[in-house]
């Protein structure tokens, strides 16, 4: 089956619950959540001037039967569940999930990039990733992800 990996963040309420809670409703959906990895503060990426609470992040190493399309169908709905109403940057959340990896497949509607755009220009993506798999391949980059990973410093 093929190994994805989700970025997860929150950075309303409580975080680590929030992510545990995201964990459960993915389980609860039939997806298998085999890892999860440490989670690591972050500061919110804010427009100037503007401040927001620090984020929580990590990555989920999951494995399911489903499509990508129909994956982040789940994913959107799991945001949903939890209460997340605003979509787009900026915005507090109490969770967002991001589609990473989806084993070797390189994705780009309009609807869905993956790899995700901006795996390697985030430390605190980067990082689970590398505590959960240091040698995995970047599909388009060509570079594992200790190599991303040592590139951010
Ligand atoms: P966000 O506000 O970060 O949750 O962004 C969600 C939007 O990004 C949705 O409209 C998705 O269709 C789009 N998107 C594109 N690629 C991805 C991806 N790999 N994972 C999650 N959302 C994606």
């Amino acid at each position: 089956m093929t190994i994805i990996y989700i970025g997860v963040g929150s950075n309303i309420g409580d975080r680590h619950q929030n992510i545990e809670r995201a964990r459960q409703l993915l389980i609860t959906g039939g997806i298998a959540v085999k890892r999860v990895s440490p989670l690591y503060e972050s500061k919110a990426i804010c427009r100037p001037g503007e401040t927001m609470p620090d984020f929580l992040n990590g990555v989920f190493e999951i494995e399911t039967n489903l499509s990508p399309e129909d994956l982040l169908d789940k994913l959107e709905a799991v945001e949903r569940e939890l209460g997340r109403k605003e979509k787009g940057n900026w915005q507090p959340r109490t969770i967002d999930l991001d589609l990473l990896l989806y084993g070797n497949e390189v994705i780009q509607t309009k609807r869905l990039k993956v790899p995700h755009p901006d795996i390697e220009k985030r430390w605190f993506v980067v990082k689970p990733l590398v505590d959960l798999n240091p040698k995995l391949m970047h599909p388009t980059l060509k570079k594992r992800m200790e190599e991303l990973y040592a590139n951010l410093h």
